[in-house]
């Protein structure tokens, strides 16, 4: 398999890796290569439709802004946060955005970035499409793209995305199931921490692979911890007060009483993350930017909570978690727009919960048990966020699916890993189950909640 675990593991800002990551990278490899074929200051205006969930939910999930900062030259990864809302507010008030940062042109909404609600583009929910123009009126580029989920981008016509997975060569473990992958490790006497490892250098050094689960660990500890001490009302107009600080409060306060604190705490953690990642703050996709907190909080529990805990532990716990989302990716999607949040909060839930048996130091075939857990129980579950925002169900969610993986891994090393449903057969259930869902349950926000819950 030709997936990194820093494909599955990226890092970025809120508050969707559908909709604000993925069109922040097509919008920026867009201007690239208009920049390669014709130089960017032959631009003189550039217009882009936005279609299906990305103009249905974009406003809310920030897509216009992204867009906005992507032709711009912004990268997801690189961008401070805390400069976006200054960027495109001077790009508003002046009507003039640099492309790539050095040639500026006239930029207009809705002119020359529009909502295409009722319309789909034929591959994905989360299609765009983007064109340039000479001053003479030509067309210099014209280009549809689809957000795929977890940030990751396809072009139309194009069987391989524009990520970074596109031209590498395999690992010398390539599996395409969770069959094979717990034969090969069954095979080589390796847990399945150390085959993914073991792919991984051979993309990359060890110390490399090492600094980026670092890193990855790193910003995920920071989102917690700027969640547990924020407060204030999250933007996007639903009035949702955040509530991770507040709680982690009481619970400091509470310290010891309550034999169930450590569920609490995970619960704080969760929401710590996404509220970040509802504020537009730097988050890791884990999958994606709205299942982001259920890797983070789990881990962090059992840093915090498990008393051999170690540094090796995470590791062991992200490679694996990183493997089970591999998997997902590869057979199913991580799009709620194409499958519901069974593809977003079920996938996290399940990543965390075989990526925490391997931190515990269990078998594969309860890492593969534990995943199986984890997805078997959101199966179904519809994406249906009120007003567009990654905010109600989504942050609530996530802290559901950490304390649903934690569980997950409890029942699965208890046992010895044998039962009924296999990983591969959940994974196939929930495409199947994600296709048959009718659309206004993708993140369309036109059904469930979204519908049934009166904005105020
Ligand atoms: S409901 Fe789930 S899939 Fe939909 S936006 Fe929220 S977290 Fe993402």
């Amino acid at each position: 398999m030709d997936l990194s675990i820093f494909d599955i593991f990226k890092i970025g800002i809120g508050p969707s890796s559908s909709h604000t990551v993925g069109p922040m990278k097509a919008a920026y490899d867009f201007v690239s290569r208009v920049d390669r074929i014709s130089r960017i200051e032959n631009v003189a205006r550039v217009e882009v439709d936005l279609y299906g969930s990305l103009a249905l939910t974009g406003r809310g999930h920030g897509t216009d802004r992204a867009v906005l900062l992507g032709l711009s030259g912004e990268n997801p990864e690189e961008i401070v946060a805390e400069s976006i809302d200054a960027k495109v507010g001077q790009i508003r008030a002046d009507k003039k955005l640099a492309l790539l940062g050095r040639h500026n042109i006239t930029f207009e909404e809705p002119t020359h970035l529009r909502f295409n609600d009722k319309i789909s583009l034929p591959f994905h929910p989360n299609g765009m499409r983007f064109a340039a123009f000479s001053s003479d009126g030509n067309q210099i580029l014209q280009q549809a793209y689809y957000s795929i989920g977890g940030g990751f981008i396809q072009r139309e016509n194009e069987t391989r995305g524009q990520d970074s997975q596109a031209n590498r060569k395999s690992g010398p473990y390539v599996f395409r199931s969770a069959a094979e992958l717990l034969s090969i490790a069954a095979k080589q006497n390796l847990p399945i921490w150390r085959i993914v490892l073991e792919n991984e250098h051979a993309w990359r050094t060890p110390q490399e692979v090492q600094s980026g689960l670092d890193r990855i660990w790193n910003t995920m500890n920071a989102c917690i911890d700027r969640g547990l001490r924020t407060e204030g009302i999250l933007p996007g107009g639903l009035g949702v007060r955040r509530r991770a600080a507040k709680l982690a409060r009481k619970l400091r306060q509470e310290s010891g009483k309550d034999p169930l604190i450590a569920m609490d705490w995970v619960n704080a953690y969760a929401m710590a993350v996404n509220e970040e990642n509802a504020s537009g703050g730097r988050v890791v996709t884990a999958p994606t930017n709205g299942a982001a907190g259920v890797v983070p909080a789990v881990g962090r529990h059992y840093e915090s909570f498990v008393e051999r805990a170690n540094h090796e532990g995470i590791y062991r716990y992200l490679l694996t978690a990183g493997a089970i989302g591999m998997l997902y990716k590869r057979n199913a999607s991580i799009s709620g727009a194409e499958v519901g949040c069974q593809g977003e909060v079920g996938v996290a839930c399940s990543m965390a919960a075989g990526g925490l048996v391997a931190a515990h130091g269990g078998t594969n075939d309860q890492v593969e048990y534990a995943a199986e857990i984890g997805m078997e129980h959101n199966l179904g579950m519809t994406c249906d966020p009120i007003g567009g925002l990654v905010q109600i169900p989504c942050i609530e969610r996530n802290a559901m699916g950490a304390v649903k993986a934690i569980n997950a891994c409890r029942v699965a090393m208890r046992e010895g890993g044998d039962h009924k449903v296999s990983l591969d057969q959940v994974i196939e259930t929930m495409y199947r189950t994600g296709l048959d869902m009718q659309s206004g349950y993708k993140e369309t926000s036109l059904r469930g909640l979204a519908l049934h819950t009166i904005e105020c």
